[in-house]
C-alpha cells in the first residue's frame, strides 16, 4: 500500500466510503503524495505524452488561432493571455514565440497561469523564460480584462462523481474498503440526484452517467469575463457530448492501471463532457462553439502547410519523427478523432478560426 492509500484507508474506516471526487483530488492533488505536486508526469519518460509535447505546430496554430481572436476584438490592450493545466509550460513557450510574429500581441497581452502544483510552477517558469507571467490557484482569481485564454488537457484531470441509473434515481460509485482492507468501488442506496435530473431522460438502467462537479464554475469564470470584456477561450481533451458509460481510469507508465492499486502514482482521468462546457458557458452569459474533432480543428488552421514548410527543413530521422507527429495530432488513429475541441467566445460573434456555431438545437458538429 502507498502511504495515501493507508491514509485513505484509516480515514474510510472511521467516517465510511468516500466519493470518487474525493478520491480523484487525493490522488492527483494532495499535497505530499498527489500525482501532479510529487513527479513530473509528462513526456515519453513520463506516465504520458500530450499533444504540446508532440509537436510544436499545436502550440502555433492555438496561438494564431487566439491572435485572430484577439483581433477581430480590436487588438484590445492591455489583455490577458492564459492557460489552465499548463503542465511543462511547452505549450505556452511554443505560443509565445509564435505570438511574437503577430505585431502587437506580446505587448497588449499579459501571461496567466492556473496551476495548482508548485513542482509544475517552476518547470513552466522555466519554459517560457525570459517571458514572465503571474499564477494562480484559481481560474477566479484571472484579471477582469480581455481574455485569450487555453485549456488542454486540464479538464479531464478534474474530479468527477459516477452514477448509476437505478429507476427513478441513481447509486453513487463510493471509494471504500473490501473485506481484506483494500480500496475498493462500491455502490451507494439509491436516491435523487437533482443535478442529474435531465439524464434520467437518456440513460438507460444502470448505465452510468459521470459529473464532473467543478466544470460548471470553471468555466463560468472564464465565459463571464468574455462575456464581459470580450476573448475567447479554447477547451481541448479527449471525452464527448453528454455521454454515458465509465470513463475513469488510470494510467502509469503510459499503460492503462488499476486507479484504486496505488493512489498518488497514476494519472486519473476521465472524458469530459463538452455538452456541460457549453450549458455552462451559455449560462455565463456567453456563447460556445460546436464540438469539433482536434484533427478537423487543426487541418481547418492550415496544419497541413506548417507541416510541409517545417519537413523541408529536416531530414532523416527528425524528418520521419515530424511526420509522425503531424499523423498522431490529425489522425483518427491518432489523437485526431478522440480528442475534441470546443470554443467559448462572445455571443452575436462568429466562433474562432477552424470551429462551427454550435447551432439552436444541434449538439455536436
Ligand atoms: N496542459 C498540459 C498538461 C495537462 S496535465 C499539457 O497539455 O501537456 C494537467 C495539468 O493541470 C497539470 O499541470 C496539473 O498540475 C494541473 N491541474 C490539475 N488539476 C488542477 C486544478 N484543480 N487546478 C489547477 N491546476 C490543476
Amino acid at each position: 500500500m502507498t502511504d495515501l492509500a493507508r491514509r485513505l484507508a484509516r480515514q474510510i474506516a472511521a467516517t465510511g466510503p468516500i466519493t470518487l471526487a474525493d478520491y480523484m483530488a487525493a490522488c492527483l492533488l494532495d499535497p505530499d503524495h498527489g500525482y501532479y505536486t510529487t513527479r513530473p508526469p509528462f513526456g515519453a519518460a513520463g506516465d504520458f505524452v500530450t499533444a504540446p509535447e508532440i509537436s510544436q505546430m499545436f502550440g502555433e496554430l492555438v496561438a494564431l488561432c487566439l491572435a485572430q481572436c484577439w483581433i477581430d476584438r480590436g487588438r484590445p490592450a492591455p489583455a490577458v493571455l492564459a492557460e489552465l493545466g499548463p503542465g511543462r509550460g511547452t505549450l505556452m513557450a511554443d505560443m509565445l514565440r509564435t505570438l511574437a510574429v503577430v505585431p502587437g500581441a506580446r505587448d497588449a497581452l499579459a501571461v496567466h497561469m492556473v496551476e495548482a502544483a508548485p513542482a509544475l510552477r517552476a518547470r513552466q517558469a522555466d519554459a517560457i523564460a525570459p517571458a514572465r507571467a503571474a499564477w494562480h490557484d484559481h481560474v477566479a482569481a484571472l484579471p477582469e480584462a480581455p481574455l485569450f485564454l487555453v485549456a488542454n488537457e486540464f479538464l479531464d484531470a478534474l474530479p468527477i462523481r459516477q452514477f448509476r441509473r437505478a429507476g427513478a434515481g441513481w447509486q453513487e460509485v463510493m471509494v471504500g474498503l473490501d473485506p481484506e482492507g483494500r480500496l475498493a468501488p462500491g455502490l451507494s442506496p439509491a436516491a435523487p440526484v437533482a443535478v442529474l435530473a435531465h439524464r434520467l431522460a437518456d440513460t438507460p438502467e444502470g448505465a452510468v452517467v459521470e459529473f464532473c462537479p467543478a466544470l460548471p464554475g470553471i468555466v463560468a469564470e472564464v465565459a463571464g469575463r468574455i462575456a464581459r470584456h470580450g476573448g475567447a477561450a479554447l477547451f481541448i481533451d479527449y471525452g464527448g457530448w453528454a455521454g454515458t458509460g465509465d470513463t475513469f481510469q488510470a494510467v502509469r507508465a503510459h499503460a492503462v492501471a488499476d486507479p484504486f492499486a496505488a493512489p498518488g502514482k497514476a494519472d486519473l482521468t476521465a472524458h469530459v463532457d463538452f455538452a456541460a462546457i457549453a450549458a455552462a458557458a451559455r449560462a455565463a452569459g456567453a456563447e460556445a462553439s460546436a464540438m469539433t474533432p482536434q484533427g478537423v480543428f487543426l487541418e481547418r488552421l492550415g496544419i497541413g502547410a506548417r507541416a510541409e514548410a517545417l519537413a523541408r527543413t529536416l531530414s532523416g530521422v527528425a524528418r520521419d519523427n515530424h511526420v509522425a507527429a503531424h499523423h498522431r495530432l490529425t489522425h483518427p488513429d491518432g489523437m485526431g478523432q478522440l480528442f475534441k475541441v470546443i470554443a467559448i467566445h462572445p455571443t452575436g460573434t462568429p466562433p474562432p478560426p477552424g470551429l462551427d456555431p454550435l447551432g439552436a438545437t444541434r449538439g455536436p458538429a
